[in-house]
Formats: structure tokens, sequence, C-alpha cells
């Protein structure tokens, strides 16, 4: 079935589900308005990847997300627990996702270890920008 309206990937926490590490809500009214119209596709790396809500919080540790998928950086919870192998299975999974959805967007949460494009790369966002996929940030 073919429509004209825009297929958008975007970070189900800009879109007001509570899936962040701490489970609390953090919608963008900006991205909001942003996606009205269009078809999105929430998603969250952090969940499929397999992790649990609410998480522990996790950091890049000693590089960023391309670090990370070059096996140099890992992704350690604020306990020290190693979780890079979520990290990167999430990023995978988004990745089939907005490949198999063709999307023509791509919106991600700023400063996430997973979805931040801009600063320090997020994993899903490294792995995302290495297959050609443009991103924008809220
Ligand atoms: Fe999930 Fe990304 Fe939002 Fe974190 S920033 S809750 S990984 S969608």
């Amino acid at each position: 079935m073919s429509t004209s309206k825009q297929i958008i990937l975007v970070s189900s926490c800009l879109v007001g589900l509570c899936t962040r590490y701490d489970g609390k809500l953090k919608t963008s009214d900006q991205c909001l308005k942003q996606v009205a119209g269009a078809i999105w596709i929430p998603v969250c790396p952090e969940q499929l990847g397999g992790l649990p809500t609410p998480r522990e919080a996790a950091d890049l540790f000693e590089g960023d997300g391309e670090d990370v998928l070059c096996g140099v950086a890992k992704v350690i919870t604020k306990g020290g627990r190693d979780v890079t192998d979520q990290f990167i299975k999430g990023a995978t999974q988004v990745l089939s996702i907005a490949t198999q959805q063709e999307v023509d967007r791509i919106f991600l949460k700023s400063r996430s270890p997973s979805c931040g494009v801009s600063g320090r790369i997020g994993v899903t966002a490294a792995l995302l920008q290495q297959h050609g996929f443009e991103m924008e940030e809220f």
C-alpha cells in the first residue's frame, strides 16, 4: 500500500512513552509537532536490546558509539555492569526496522548513550550513521 505520508522513526521517549532508564516521562513537544501528520515508528534501542524499564543508568566508557561498535569501548551501568551487548543488539534491531520500513526521517533523543547524535554519538546513532541514515536530534 503506498502512502504520501512521511514515515518517521523516532526515539520512543520523545513521543510520550515512558521508556527512559528511570521510567519517567520526557516528551518533546517540538518533536511531537514535527511528527504530526506523519506515520511514526517509536523505538527504544535499550528496550529492544533486552534491558528492562526502569533500569540502571548506563554510559559510554572509553569512547563513543562508533568505538563501541569497533569493540574498543564499552557501555557500563552506574553499578559497573557491562551492557555493551544489549546496546549493540538494540542498535541492530533499530537499524533493521529503519531499513525494512524505508523510513524517510529519523528523530533521536539528544545526550543518550544510545540515541545521542551530536557531541558524543551513541551506539544506535553511530550504527545508523554507518549505514547512511541521516538523523535529527531533539
Ligand atoms: Fe530509549 Fe533512546 Fe529514549 Fe533512551 S533515549 S529511552 S534508549 S529511546
